[in-house]
């Protein structure tokens, strides 16, 4: 009897531990208010036999990009569904939740809509209730704008999730908080006018850059993509390897020929594998989980490759996998990668003869295994 009762308190106990441990996860991570989390560096080669590291952003590009389009503007899906399909890229569309399937859903759209662009792999994120509309009947204070849109959304496209938000601009903008956005979303998108420094992300207040992808041809070195992927093109350190976002409104045909050549280059610059164009929500989370990533190899043996991945982040919405790159053996002519049971994407790479392993592992779902 006294043992039973011993078990049961030391099992009272680890499941305690278990749901702190939870708990503590976070949903953000703080504004680094400046200074930088970490140092910016090339891409990453190890040296020896299953050492491995994190890369900076997915499949191992040099910088991100990433393309929202705010106001729900419904007479541009159609061009925008030809530009993603035709460029192989999604967009995020961040939408005003009150205003979809209402008086004007001409300009508004639909849920029906929005349903058909989730399908095809673009995203629809919250772009507030009402756009701080305080004429509106469903106008009520910030909480409301923020939280209702998410719901509303969550509502109307079942199985869909709301993670992140844009906040809305114009007379009222003041009103926006980000101590309520943390509340209900894992990152939200300002519109200073720049690219966000890949170590000094602002995940609750993103910078972006307003209907323009310029590339060698911007005004200041912060705002060119070219910064993030040509080193030494900025002076700047900082904004090598950068994450470029942009947000567009109406794409009126007599500007869509000019974003069309924009679109055409960074669609280059993707497959050559430079950039990544991620989705809004999948760049927030992979940053966030990336600065908190611990990687540890807990076994490797010539065909063998034991790799643990853990994160500091809720692991209900952060699930996006990171990108791990392992030095193999010239042996090794082909890759296996599993986690938890399921096969993880992977292949492999060949630098100066050298043999790597770029593996897709999402943190805190069990060990990766690599084999030959
Ligand atoms: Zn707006």
């Amino acid at each position: 009897m006294k043992s039973y009762i011993f078990i049961s308190l030391i099992l009272i106990f680890c499941i305690s531990a278990v749901a702190q441990d939870v708990d503590k996860q976070k949903t953000n991570l703080p504004d680094p208010k400046g200074k930088a989390r970490f140092e910016i560096k090339d891409r990453d080669w190890p040296a020896k036999f299953a050492e491995a590291s994190v890369c900076l952003w997915k499949n191992d590009a040099i910088g991100a990009l990433s393309i929202t389009i705010d106001d729900n503007c419904a007479p541009d899906h159609e061009w925008w569904t030809e530009m993603g399909k035709k460029y192989d890229f999604n967009v995020t569309w961040f939408v005003i939740a009150s205003t979809v399937s209402g008086s004007n859903a001409g300009f508004c759209g639909t849920w029906e809509g929005f349903a058909k662009l989730l399908k095809l792999g673009h995203d629809i994120q919250s772009h507030s209730l009402t756009h701080l509309n305080q004429e509106s009947p469903e106008w009520k204070d910030i909480n409301m704008e923020y939280e209702e849109s998410q719901k509303r959304i969550e509502k109307n496209i079942p199985g869909h999730k709301a993670v992140v938000l844009a906040y809305p601009g114009g007379k009222n903008s003041n009103l926006n908080d980000s101590a309520v956005a943390v509340k209900y979303y894992i990152g939200a998108r300002g519109t200073t006018g720049s690219v966000n420094a890949t170590n000094k992300t602002s995940y609750l207040n993103t910078a972006s850059m307003s209907g323009v992808i310029c590339y060698g041809d911007a005004k200041w070195e912060s705002q060119d993509l070219k910064s993030a992927l040509e080193k030494g093109f900025a002076k700047n350190k900082d904004l090598y390897r950068a994450w470029y976002c942009c947000h567009f409104h109406q794409a009126k045909p007599e500007v869509r020929s000019l974003i069309e050549k924009q679109l055409a280059l960074v669609s280059e610059k993707a497959k050559a594998g430079e950039l990544w164009i991620g989705l809004f929500k999948d760049v927030v989370k992979y940053g966030q989980e990336r600065d908190t990533a611990v990687l540890n190899v807990k076994e490797s043996s010539p065909d063998k490759i034991v790799i643990s991945l853990t994160d500091e982040m809720k692991d209900q919405i952060f699930d996006y996998p990171l990108t791990v790159k392992v030095r193999l053996d010239p042996s090794w002519k082909s890759l296996k990668a599993e986690q938890g049971g399921k096969k993880a994407d992977c292949r492999i790479v060949e630098k100066d003869g050298a043999v790597y392993g770029i593996v897709e592992i999402v943190p805190d779902k069990g060990d990766a295994v690599i084999s030959k």
